[in-house]
């Protein structure tokens, strides 16, 4: 039903409601007015027939009364006129000449009650009022009723009925009643016209613009306003298409400018909400920028971005591998939840082939993949011509899957927004990495261990960590320099830092201090612990063949242990007797390892 059709059927109720009602009122009015009339009627000609017949009886002419009585039976309206006489009458004077005996019960109730009863009688063919008033005996006035009458005051001596006719008026009143009836709907019709003409315009514009505003809530802005036929709703008309028209241009200027810094994704219904749901991806980025820009390391930047899965797109289990293109590293610099994912061992899919793996494409479609009940998509992004950066996201369930796949476009948006600081902050990292790396066996260098016993040597001391230091030096190593030249000298050195390296764990730390010399942390290790690897060290190492062109070569090292806090209240400290321990061996006889006692300080003051 429209707005026009709606107008109509309230109008119609409230006009018929209204008609009921005064139609009701006025037949009401009607009736009363008719009844009035016939009642004070009926008491008048009543009223006439008591005082006539009164005035016949004073003067002794009763017998003459028939023509009275016929005379007022003139009286229009008027159906009947009877007279009747109560019982003690009858018996004193007789019946009369008409009989005039009580005619029905009214008339016996009047006589015995002595008070008036009027009845209307109410059919369809026709309608009477009847007044039935009684003659009561008195003594008082010019009247004194007993003079004739054997009776007592306030005795009912008989009634006078008249009967009139409301026919009539009744007549009159359904007369009346139709022509209100026919004026009514000749108005009615009217007054549906004249609202049908003055209305249409605004009902027709109001649906018209329901179906534009229908539209544009289901994100199509490009509906306009048409119907127009008066000048306020041209008017109107004008001020919605203008704002619509506002409403477009401004849309689709915000969604094509809003293209160039977000990936494409899928297209909203609305193009209000598009806008808003993209202006809120915008910002966050933004905000994200902001914050990732200002932090320290590339770690820090890889926490960030790991919070933005986790919390923004609700992610649980998922990975972040670095692949060096020029090395051919795959490392894991981030993971979170259980790690299903091979790709450090066995290399990653989704680098390889340098696009998007998802556990639905195969059976199986990635071998470093091990939980086959679980679905997984592995991203890769190009950071730099050495980097690719993977992002690998686990789903327990397929909807979940499903619901991933949904927001890759948004979380490819984030990896933009980080791509310049995944760049400079990964140069910073191997820049600050290769400061402290010793470029010729890989292992950290001094500098490294400066910094390390600062950071987290307090720490060790909080927590009564234990540590075993070694000093390894080569034995008579200036003869290789001198016997095979300098570069077998530099293999020499890689050999003996690939046994350290060999023989600690770990969470143990090898630092080429300088020259073929070497500083080992055994981190929280006992006395004899430490022992057993300086020992393991050293055999190891003299059982390493070196291999020069045709010829060959063994060496042996000499290493001095001291143990934290057993020797000495700080790193540094145990550096140093660790040294002492060394130079003991040495002058001891070499290729053995020396524990630090009270005699290494002694034999270091030679
Ligand atoms: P000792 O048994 O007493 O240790 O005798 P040594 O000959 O090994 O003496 P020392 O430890 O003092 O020898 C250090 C030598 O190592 C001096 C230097 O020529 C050589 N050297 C230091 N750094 C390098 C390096 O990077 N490569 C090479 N090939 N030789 C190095
Ligand atoms: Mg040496
Ligand atoms: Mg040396």
């Amino acid at each position: 039903m429209n707005a026009k059709q709606k107008t109509t059927l309230i109008l119609t109720v409230v006009f018929i409601a209204l008609f009921i009602a005064i139609i009701s009122i006025f037949s009401l009015n009607l009736r009363e007015v008719g009844l009035k009339n016939a009642e004070d009627k009926a008491r008048l000609t009543a009223k006439m027939v008591k005082d006539g017949l009164t005035a016949h009886m004073v003067s002794g002419v009763m017998d003459n009364r028939e023509f009275f009585l016929s005379n007022i039976e003139q009286t229009e309206n008027l159906k009947d006129l009877w007279v009747i006489r109560a019982q003690s009458v009858i018996e004193q004077y007789g019946k009369g000449f008409n009989n005039e005996i009580p005619r029905d019960k009214v008339d016996k109730h009047v006589l015995r009650a002595g008070k008036e009863k009027a009845v209307i009688n109410d059919n369809l063919t026709s309608s009477t009022f009847r007044l039935t008033i009684p003659y009561i005996a008195t003594e008082e006035g010019e009247l004194n009723c007993l003079q004739c009458h054997q009776a007592k005051p306030g005795d009912t001596l008989g009634a006078v009925t008249v009967v009139l006719d409301m026919s009539n008026s009744k007549n009159i009143g359904i007369e009346t009643i139709e022509n209100v009836v026919i004026i009514s709907m000749i108005s009615f019709m009217l007054i549906q016209l004249i609202i049908h003409f003055l209305l249409k315009p605004y009902v027709d514009i109001f649906e018209n613009i329901k179906a534009v505003m229908q539209s544009a809530s289901n994100g199509d802005y490009s509906q306009r306003v048409t119907q127009t036929s008066s000048k306020e709703t041209r008017e109107l008309a004008e001020w919605v298409n203008s704002l619509m028209k506002k409403l477009q241009v401004v849309l689709d200027s915000i969604e094509s400018k809003i293209d160039i810094f977000l990936t494409q994704k899928e297209k909203k219904k609305d193009p209000l909400e598009e806008v808003n749901e993209t202006v809120d991806q915008l910002s966050d980025i933004y905000k994200y920028r902001q914050i990732i820009e200002r932090d320290e390391s590339i770690e820090v930047v890889y926490e960030r971005l790991a919070t933005v899965l986790r919390n923004k797109f609700g992610l649980s289990n998922f990975k972040f591998i670095e692949a060096d293109t020029t090395n051919k590293e795959t490392k894991v610099v981030y993971a979170e939840g259980k790690s299903y994912c091979k790709a450090e061992e066995n290399g990653c899919r989704a680098d390889r082939t340098n696009t998007l793996v998802d556990s639905c494409q195969f059976e199986n479609v990635c071998d470093s993949f091990e939980a086959k009940d679980l679905e997984h998509l592995c991203i890769p992004y190009s950071i730099s011509n050495d980097l690719d950066f993977i992002i690998s996201i686990v789903s327990e369930t397929m909807e979940e899957h499903e619901r991933v796949k949904k927001h890759l476009h948004s979380i490819e948006d984030y990896i933009n927004a980080s791509r310049p600081e995944f760049v400079s902050k990964k140069l910073l990292q191997v820049l600050h990495e290769s400061a402290r790396t010793d470029q010729l066996t890989k292992m950290y260098n001094r500098k490294f261990l400066e910094e390390y016993i600062t950071k987290s040597f307090a720490q060790a001391k909080r927590n009564n960590i234990t540590y075993g230091f070694l000093m390894v030096d080569i034995d008579y190593f200036k003869m290789v320099n001198d016997t095979y030249g300098h570069d077998v000298g530099d293999e020499a050195i890689r050999v003996i830092a690939h046994v350290i390296m060999d023989s600690i764990r770990e969470s143990d730390l090898a630092i080429r201090f300088g020259g073929e010399e070497f500083v080992v942390l055994l981190y929280n290790t006992t006395e004899e612990g430490m022992m057993k690897i300086a020992e393991k060290i050293r055999t190891r190492f003299e059982k390493k063949v070196i291999e020069v062109g045709q010829e060959s070569f063994t060496k042996t090292c000499s290493v001095g242990a001291s143990y934290y806090p057993t020797d000495g209240d700080t790193a540094w400290k145990c550096i140093k007797y660790a040294d002492m321990a060394l130079y003991e061996a040495k002058e001891s006889g070499r290729n053995k390892v020396v524990r630090y006692t009270q005699k290494s300080k002694d034999t270091n003051k030679y």
